[in-house]
């Protein structure tokens, strides 16, 4: 069984766009059992990753009105798809797909928060303060490489305010899309263990979205998980989009180097599907038997499971109310 940290589904729907990754209909044969469904307002600008090295500037803020109207209908979307919006970690089956909804980017929420329990109400359990561009609770990480994390500031005061009221509602706080301040600024707000859903090693592939050895260790020790991300410009060590050379032992890379200084309890699966490159070997939500039979030859089957889908269990049981 995979449960996986992240997926742009509901984006892709949205935008009348083909899903290339996530094939519901094959999940049942692959066993993906969902995981986090994020709704992600989108910017203007597409983002270009196609040349290396890279420095995209900060897309501009969304109004308020616009993000909220926008998320709805992406709410919209993802509850109109077949699976089942999971509010307990009971509610995720074998041989069924369940979605946690995670906003990825708080610009649909009130800078006074005065909507985050409505939203809670209707399912939300997962919530980025940030996107990678600036919103009134953070200023989020540009996509650079090769460069550190270390690239502005970080939550504002609405930010922390925002962290806390997650913490209070059991609502999870994804730390992936932070720079390095708005990741330190949330280690010191948050009384949940610390989540990077969908981030590799800065080490093995210096781009901006990856975390530190300093930031990874700091998830390991609030007993937090870091959601391994597919997309071969966070995998690679030379940053470049290149699908059809990036094979899944890349991801496998990032695993064994997080397994090493994390160690098993600390490490997950966060694909990026339909929001990113990913290796053409694995395909999709089909390939991933390819990835599960490339850590059962490297790991025992305590820790696959633990890999594939028992570490998301653990840490959303503790972050959830
Ligand atoms: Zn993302």
């Amino acid at each position: 069984m995979v449960i996986d940290g992240h997926n742009d589904l509901a984006l892709t729907i949205w935008e009348g766009k083909p899903p290339l990754h996530v094939d519901l209909d094959a999940a049942g044969a692959a066993g993906f059992a969902g995981g986090f469904f994020a709704l992600n307002v989108p910017s203007h600008v597409p983002l270009a990753f196609d040349a290396v090295p890279y420095d995209l500037p900060l897309p501009a803020e969304i109004p308020f009105e616009e993000a909220a109207r926008v998320a709805d209908e992406l709410y919209a979307t993802l509850v109109g798809l077949p699976v089942r919006i999971v509010l307990d970690v009971e509610d995720f089956r074998e041989g069924s797909v369940g979605a946690i909804v995670h906003l990825e980017g708080a610009e649909a929420i009130a800078p006074d928060l005065a909507n985050l329990e409505a939203w809670y109400e209707r399912g939300l359990r997962s919530l980025g303060p940030v996107w990678s561009r600036p919103n009134a609770f953070g200023e989020g990480v540009p996509f650079r490489f090769p460069a550190s994390p270390d690239t502005g500031p970080g939550l504002t005061p609405a930010g922390v305010e925002l962290v806390r009221a997650c913490n209070d509602l059991g609502i999870l706080v994804d730390l992936s899309h932070l720079n390095e301040a708005g990741f330190w600024d949330t280690a010191r707000a948050s009384a949940a263990p610390l989540v990077a859903t969908h981030s590799n090693a800065h080490a093995l592939s210096p781009s901006t979205r990856n975390l530190t050895d300093r930031q990874l260790g700091a998830i390991r020790d609030t007993n937090g998980v870091v959601g391994v991300n597919f997309a071969v410009t966070f995998l690679r060590e030379d940053g470049l989009n290149l699908p059809d050379e990036t094979p899944i032992a890349e991801i496998v890379r990032h695993v064994d180097y997080l397994v090493d200084l994390l160690g098993i309890d600390h490490v997950a699966l966060g694909s990026d599907f339909d929001g990113a490159s990913i290796p053409t070997e694995l395909g999709g939500i089909a390939g991933l038997p390819l990835l599960v039979e490339a850590l059962a030859a490297r790991y025992d089957s305590d820790a696959v499971a633990k890999l594939t889908h028992g570490n998301w269990l653990r840490v959303l049981a503790e972050t959830w109310r």
